[in-house]
């Protein structure tokens, strides 16, 4: 990785911290409570809005998801659709990558990832506020869902929507990356 690329990272670790800070602040949360809605502990959420500590996307996701929030809130909304994937992609440590293709539309009440999950990757998801709904399309690859309490396999061009107000997970089995886009619906968010 190049400089240019740590230094965005480093942007972006400062702008998701003000962003978790000033949507707290909104809500009125203490650390506490956050910590408590989210299953975050109280330590780490400091870090991150001090801008000492980047999250993992499942992290966010559990933080977007207390708040009601779209992810794509705290993942620089305003630079748009990525083709390239370099610059604004959020690796985590269980092998996934998350880039928003779509931000958050508040008139359309979606938002649209493309994520990229790794040989062995495995990314377990916290349930979603309620009433969210989840469209994963396989682009590229074969990958593991589990929705409903047990896994399906899916391989390119195959789509499944299931409630994402539940514990799902993906996870890649195979000797090669799978990609998928995640087009994430919050009913009642849209104007
Ligand atoms: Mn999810």
């Amino acid at each position: 990785m190049a400089t240019s690329a740590g230094g965005e990272m480093q942007a972006d670790r400062v702008a998701i911290g003000q962003q978790l800070r000033r949507l707290r602040r909104e809500q009125q949360w203490s650390l506490d409570r956050l910590a408590m809605e989210a299953g975050v502990s109280k330590a780490m959420l400091g870090q991150i809005e001090r801008g000492e500590s980047m999250p993992t996307v499942s992290t966010l996701w559990k933080v977007a998801s207390a708040f009601r929030t779209p992810l794509s809130y705290f993942l620089g909304a305003a630079t748009l659709p990525a083709v390239a994937p370099q610059p604004g992609w959020h690796q985590d440590a269980s092998g996934m990558a998350v880039q928003p293709l779509f931000p958050f539309d508040p008139a359309l009440g979606f938002e649209m990832f493309v994520i990229d999950l790794q040989p062995g990757a495995l990314s377990e998801s916290a349930p979603h506020s309620p009433g969210v709904v989840e469209d994963v399309v396989v682009v590229d690859g074969e990958m593991a869902l589990f929705v409903d309490g047990e896994w399906q396999v899916l391989t390119a061009g195959d789509g499944r929507r299931f409630a994402a107000d539940q514990p799902h997970a993906y996870r890649n089995d195979a000797e090669r990356p799978a990609r998928f886009h995640d087009l994430i619906h919050y009913p009642g968010a849209g104007g």
